[in-house]
């Protein structure tokens, strides 16, 4: 197959005028803003950690399989070390005696960093409305998406994902 060769003025390098300008343009150069290409590859590269508290873990391992396929999303690497993590999803209760643990988990994970609340339990105690369990997590870490249920569908910690990645693609700036 024969292989195109690429003249100079395709490289900037030749006689390029405004023609050959725009047409590189048509050959696909993609022009925006430093601040919005670091936003768009932090949505597209976001890294969990391998974390689950209780029987909402479940669905987060079912979320991770096959069958949903987390890699679509660039999210396929669930990271064992907090360092190499930038997203933490509380999958389940919360209770009093892994508090601490979790807050120091987070306070390991380099920024930027975010958390989603999955289910009820994490979010608010659910049915455990006692002394021992944490009534939300948000009281130790903060929050950016909380996912509803007990325990929540795939499909809803997915749809909470995808809040997220937009929230880190529209909101603030990069730092
Ligand atoms: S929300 Fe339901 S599934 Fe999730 S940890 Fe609580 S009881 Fe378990």
């Amino acid at each position: 197959m024969p292989v195109e060769r690429l003249e100079g003025r395709y490289t900037g390098r030749g006689q390029a005028g405004q023609e050959d300008d725009e047409d590189e343009v048509r050959r696909g150069v993609l022009l925006t803003t430093m601040d919005k290409a670091v936003r768009w590859a932090r949505k597209q590269s976001m890294w969990p950690l391998t974390f689950g508290l209780a029987c909402c873990a479940i669905e987060l391992i079912a979320t991770g399989a096959g069958d949903y396929d987390l890699s679509r999303w660039g999210m396929e690497l669930f990271r064992a070390s907090p360092r190499q993590a930038d997203l933490m999803i509380v999958a389940g209760r919360v209770s009093q005696k892994m508090a601490p643990v979790l807050r120091t988990i987070y306070d390991q994970m380099p920024e930027p960093k975010w958390v989603i609340s999955m289910g009820v339990c994490a979010s608010a105690g659910g049915m455990f409305t006692n002394y021992a369990v944490v009534q939300g997590v948000d009281t130790i870490v903060p929050v950016d998406i909380y996912v509803p249920g007990c325990p929540p569908k795939p499909e809803m910690l997915m749809y909470g994902i995808l809040r997220l990645h937009e929230k880190v693609r529209t909101e603030g700036h990069f730092k």
